[in-house]
């Protein structure tokens, strides 16, 4: 018995309370010292020593029991703590079982047990439930108010499907009734569900159990309150210890995401539609509906890249078509014939072309027909003719005939690669050479063609050239009066003096100036450079009575010839600007206008240049109203021998006589031809009879010479 008290891990000992008051301890085992951390000696004298370590909060209450027990005689069972000088703050729970003592006094036999770890472990469960009640409350909060439903879902080792959970907006979402039994099943929670749905669910479940990955899905149901709706659910499996599986997920109202998806789907597709239908017509002829510019230069330009990488053909035939008389159309039947007319010329380019052929709008009344690999230029020639004939038939606007024609160029080439682009200049210059020579016809690029267009190469280069180094320089033309033969003034004609070619005239350049848009550029060095002349030729007693300048359309736009002339019309000499019959009706730009009339302001002669050899109506004439009108060289040519042309000029001085307008007659060559038109009244005459242009010194010799001459 000693040996198992002593080994016992409980504490046994004898607690003596004598009617004194006194405490003794006459047994107390090992275990009991370990527990209250005291040591054995002078325990057994002073039992109190037993209770060194415990708080006197606690050791009152020990003395509470124990007072009581004493009377009672019943069981003393207490718990306190022990502050243990070696392991901390120890809980100890001690029972006595009290006994009377035969000379009064009270024995206890106790037994006391550490509980401290089971103590920690309550206190610790106490935690734990409070916490697990906390997370269960905000769980459930949260299942309240979120607009999600959260379910616990769970297949059962027999394969039928339950759920164990739903929370209550679960249930609304599905439009379950609320008196449902605790568990339902499947079928149950998903009554609502469109039919045609079921199938793709029940698979979804199973293969997220299979795969043991997420679930995830959009059901549409016919809710009974909400109608169609979307819902989208989430859950992840979790194979239970049963064998069963258990997903735990919400659900929630996807219906607005899904309508606003359709929207921007629908949005996609329609912006997808537009964007096709922009293209199309960016790359369509509204008016025609055959393909436009950038149609064709996509076309032409894939066939030069695939020719150049040797994965398309090498050999390419270019045609360009242009109408001849297409402004004549537009200005005397209106736009709607116009439009007529180039319909017309679409639907004979698309009855008359191959499927191979491509053929495009390219601009106002050009097009541009790139024919099937492998055509070879007689074909192409057939193919011109047979678009000529459909042209050729007539053409009715509200009864009225529509007449025109159409001039084509053509370029054929075996090596697209190596031409490339090029190809079209050819076919242009093939065009213009059409035009030239009488129009409504057909002309081949030729390697004549060829050194002409580089020959104008070099020309463009040489003009930029004369432009720098000032090479232009005024020429002058004596103009005489018909009256007296006194000296009027002179016509200011360009010439330049070539570094190589010599001295060269307008028509060798001037079309390719005109190219080079530089014209008006020449034209203002022009009368810049006269003004220095007659500041010479005043510097040696000379003022030019009159200088009358050759003004392209180009440079009365520009912002300074207000200013140029001007200053040029400020001196003793008067100015006179001629333009051309066409220039002064066609010219329609408010710069021109603007500019027009503050020459005019400036007291500067408006003329009319190769007056005769246009369009110009009386009605247009005057609207311009120049202060003069020059007669054309080819009106004057026949004047001394032919009778009609003697009339003609006769009507046109009478008119102009009659506007207040005054008359030049140039190329006068003979002096038949100048009496003539002394005698019709022509007021000044200019031509080789009187004097070819000459430079600046040449003229001021002619000047100083002339008055001798007509005396
Ligand atoms: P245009 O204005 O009709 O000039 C008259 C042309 O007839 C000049 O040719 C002149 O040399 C030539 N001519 C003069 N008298 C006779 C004659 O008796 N018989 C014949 N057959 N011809 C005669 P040019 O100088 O070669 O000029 C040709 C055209 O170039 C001019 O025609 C004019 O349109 C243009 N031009 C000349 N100088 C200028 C200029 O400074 N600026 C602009 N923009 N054009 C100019
Ligand atoms: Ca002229
Ligand atoms: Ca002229």
């Amino acid at each position: 018995l000693e040996t198992l008290v002593g080994n016992a891990p409980v504490a046994l000992f004898e607690y003596r309370v004598a009617p004194d008051g006194q405490i003794t301890l006459p047994f107390v085992n090992p275990a009991a010292l370990d527990i209250f951390g005291v040591p054995a000696e002078g325990l057994e004298s002073d039992g109190r020593r037993l209770f060194a370590h415990i708080p006197p909060e606690d050791v009152a209450l020990i003395a509470d029991v124990t007072e009581r027990t004493s009377r009672t005689l019943q069981t003393a069972s207490v718990g306190y703590r022990v502050n243990h000088p070696d392991k901390g703050q120890r809980h100890v729970i001690g029972e006595g079982t009290p006994m009377r003592l035969p000379g009064g006094g009270v024995s206890y036999q106790c037994v006391a047990l550490d509980v401290t770890e089971r103590h920690e472990a309550e206190r610790h469960a106490e935690r734990m439930d409070a916490e697990l009640v906390r997370i269960l409350e905000r769980l459930s909060r949260v299942a309240e108010v979120a607009p999600v439903g959260l379910y616990e879902f769970r297949e059962a080792p027999d394969g039928t499907w339950s759920f164990p959970y739903l929370s209550p907006r679960m249930r609304d979402l599905v439009g379950l009734d609320p008196e449902v039994e605790d568990e339902p099943g499947l079928a149950r929670v998903f009554r609502h569900a469109l039919p045609e749905d079921a199938r793709g669910l029940l698979e979804s479940i199973r293969r997220s159990r299979a795969g043991a990955q997420r679930w995830t899905r959009r059901i549409r149901l016919a809710h009974p309150v909400r109608g169609l709706i979307w819902l989208r659910g989430d859950s992840l499996p979790q194979p239970q210890a049963d064998g069963g599986v258990l997903w735990s997920g919400a659900l929630y109202d996807v219906t607005e995401d899904v309508r606003r998806e359709a929207e921007l789907a629908e949005a996609h597709a329609r912006a997808d539609e537009m964007r096709a239908e922009n293209e199309l017509q960016a790359l369509q002829d509204g008016l025609t509906a055959l393909p436009n510019r950038r149609a064709y230069d996509r076309l032409f330009a894939r066939r030069i890249a695939a020719a150049r990488a040797g994965s398309g053909p090498a050999d390419a035939i270019l045609l360009r078509l242009d109408l001849d008389h297409f402004k004549t159309v537009n200005d005397t039947l209106g736009h709607e014939a116009g439009d007529l007319v180039l319909r017309r010329v679409a639907d004979a380019l698309r009855e008359n072309l191959r499927p191979g052929d491509f053929s495009a709008r390219i601009g106002g009344d050009e097009f541009s027909i790139l024919l099937a690999p492998g055509a070879t230029p007689d074909a192409a020639e057939q193919v011109v003719e047979r678009i000529q004939r459909a042209l050729g038939e007539p053409l009715l606007h509200h009864g009225r005939p529509c007449r025109f024609g159409a001039s084509f160029g053509l370029a054929h080439t075996d090596e697209l690669g190596e031409v490339g682009a090029e190809l079209q200049v050819f076919a242009d210059a093939a065009l213009y050479r059409a035009k030239e020579s009488g129009r409504s016809r057909l002309e081949v690029f030729t390697p004549e063609l060829h050194r002409g267009i580089l020959a104008d190469r070099r020309m463009a280069v040489q003009i930029h050239d004369a432009l720098e180094r000032d090479e232009f320089v005024p020429y002058f033309q004596p103009q005489v009066r018909a009256r007296d033969r006194g000296l009027h003034g002179a016509e200011v004609l360009l010439r330049w003096p070539h570094p190589r070619h010599g001295l060269l005239s307008p028509p060798e350049f001037l079309r390719v100036a005109e190219q080079l848009r530089v014209v008006p550029q020449i034209d203002r060095r022009l009368m810049e450079r006269s003004r220095e002349v007659l500041d010479r030729w005043a510097a040696q007693g000379f003022v030019a009575p009159r200088l009358s300048f050759n003004m392209s359309a180009g440079r009365i736009r520009d912002a300074d010839v207000v200013e140029t002339s001007r200053r040029l019309a400020a001196g003793p000499t008067r100015i006179a600007m001629e333009l051309l019959e066409s220039t002064l009706v066609e010219e329609e730009s408010d710069a021109f206008r603007f500019n027009l009339d503050r020459i005019r302001e400036a007291g500067i002669d408006i003329e009319i240049d190769d007056f005769g050899s246009g369009h110009a109506s009386i009605v247009g004439l005057t609207q311009v109203a120049p202060d003069v009108l020059k007669i054309d060289r080819r009106l004057v040519a026949p004047v001394a021998d032919d009778p009609r042309s003697r009339k003609l000029i006769r009507a046109i001085l009478e008119i102009a006589h009659t506007l207040g307008i005054a008359t030049v007659a140039e190329g006068v060559e003979t002096e038949a031809q100048a009496r003539a038109l002394a005698e019709l009244g022509c007021d000044v005459l200019q031509g080789y009879h009187f004097g070819a242009p000459m430079d600046e010194a040449a003229f001021l010799d002619f000047a100083r010479a002339w008055p001798a001459r007509v005396a």
